[in-house]
């Protein structure tokens, strides 16, 4: 994560996000396609040749995919649980749900790629289904966040910025795995010793008499 903080408003030139574009149904459709493409990559680089892709940082720095899959599904329950909490509450004050720290605490690189994939699915639809009844006076609703700095945002706010989350990270996704996934190539002819393709002349040779 040590890439140049995205913006939280306006045009993101890292990933192509628009806060000033799209109303709340349009915004969480793409929310919910940019999830499943993010399942999707991760799932195809677990199947392929080489399953460990997945675990790979390209920079020391720099997440894995399956840590960036892990913090994808985790943005998705905290935002969800902070819809709820906004509706709930007279003057929400969000407890950050420190990005870093639970890429550890959780073992993120250990996990299980496949059920991160489905969970991260099941989150998106449960967050999507949460956002998509809220009311234009609940959409203005203030809560204090703490992500990249402590301001009063709006609910139409964190449902932007939530489905800024998802793209954003579905590019790191994309293009760590396409800097590490090895092509995929047939495998080679096991190679045949002098011996043996001589032995295997001779016969030919014989069936051919
Ligand atoms: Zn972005």
């Amino acid at each position: 994560m040590s890439k140049q903080q995205p913006p939280v408003d306006g045009y993101c030139e890292q990933c192509g996000f628009n806060y000033d574009t799209g109303d709340l149904q349009g915004t969480v459709t793409l929310l919910i396609r940019q999830a499943a493409d993010c399942a999707m990559a991760l799932t195809k680089a677990a199947a392929g040749p080489d399953a460990n892709v997945v675990r790979l940082r390209p920079e020391p720095e720099v997440w894995s995919a399956i840590e960036y899959a892990c913090h994808v599904r985790d943005v998705l329950e905290v935002q969800r649980l902070r819809i709820a909490q906004c509706l709930a509450e007279d003057r929400p004050v969000y407890a950050p749900m420190d990005r870093t720290g639970r890429v550890k605490q959780e073992k993120y690189e250990h996990q299980d790629p496949i059920e991160v994939a489905a969970a991260l699915m099941r989150f998106a639809r449960e967050f999507g289904a949460a956002a998509r009844v809220l009311q234009p006076q609940q959409l203005g609703k203030l809560g204090l966040y703490n992500y990249p700095v402590r301001a009063p945002r709006s609910l139409g706010w964190l449902i932007r910025h939530t489905a800024h989350e998802i793209q954003h990270h579905r590019h790191d996704i994309t293009e760590i795995l396409a800097k590490l996934e090895p092509p995929i190539v047939p495998k080679p002819k096991p190679e045949v010793s002098d011996e043996v393709a001589d032995e295997v002349a001779d016969e030919v040779a014989e069936v051919a008499d």
